[in-house]
């Protein structure tokens, strides 16, 4: 079975090594280059985006990743991963770089600095069943995607409606809530099921 690892620099590891695992994979946090080498696939966790594009330099793990994200790796970002994962952040720390993997713009604490949090139906194409209760943490959102890019999710109501909070660009994928916070392990069955398909 597939080995999936979690970037654990910074942020909510534990939660999606859990949701991995629960999903029938095996998981693993990953620090180094040499455990970076032996998964199949990649999670960016949610956390704080401008700490972890500083610890990606301190161990290292960049060029690797960027290079893994080269030859086809799935990797799924969440939240500040979905940062990460991006070709373009608005808002963001001027010395903050990621992965450039998505070819997409995304803006950091898109839905507003005051609101810390809430929570929101998502529809998501290729996950079926009832909409996605997503929770949303000092969420980025999507404002522009390249050709390629398909629109997965949006925001269905509210001030924020219609604003795109998931997307895949190939075996990426990217969602700008946290789906190992509810326990609903649709979101990671889609991407262990990417990384099937990818091996
Ligand atoms: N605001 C954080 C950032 O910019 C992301 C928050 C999160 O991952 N919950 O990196």
């Amino acid at each position: 079975q597939p080995v999936i690892g979690v970037l654990a620099l910074q942020g909510d590891v534990r939660e999606h090594v859990n949701a991995l695992d629960a999903s029938g994979v095996t998981a693993r946090p990953i620090r180094r280059r040499e455990e970076l080498d032996q998964v199949d696939g990649l999670v960016i966790p949610g956390g704080e985006s401008t700490t972890m594009s500083k610890l990606a330099d301190v161990f290292g793990l960049r060029d690797p990743i960027r290079e893994r994200i080269g030859d086809g790796m799935p990797v799924y970002g969440s939240c500040a991963g979905m940062i990460m994962l991006a070709t373009e952040v608005l808002d963001g720390r001027p010395d903050q770089r990621g992965f450039d993997g998505i070819e997409m713009t995304v803006r950091r604490n898109a839905f507003g600095r005051q609101v810390d949090s809430f929570e929101a139906p998502v529809e998501i194409t290729g996950v079926s069943g009832p909409p996605f209760h997503a929770v949303f943490i000092r969420a980025p959102w999507v404002e522009r995607v390249a050709d390629g890019v398909e629109v997965l999710g949006r925001v269905t109501e509210g001030p924020a409606a219609g604003r795109v909070v998931a997307v895949r660009q190939g075996n990426l994928l990217a969602t700008a809530f946290h789906p190992e916070l509810t326990g609903d392990l649709r979101v990671h069955r889609y991407f262990v099921d990417l990384v099937r398909n990818a091996a």
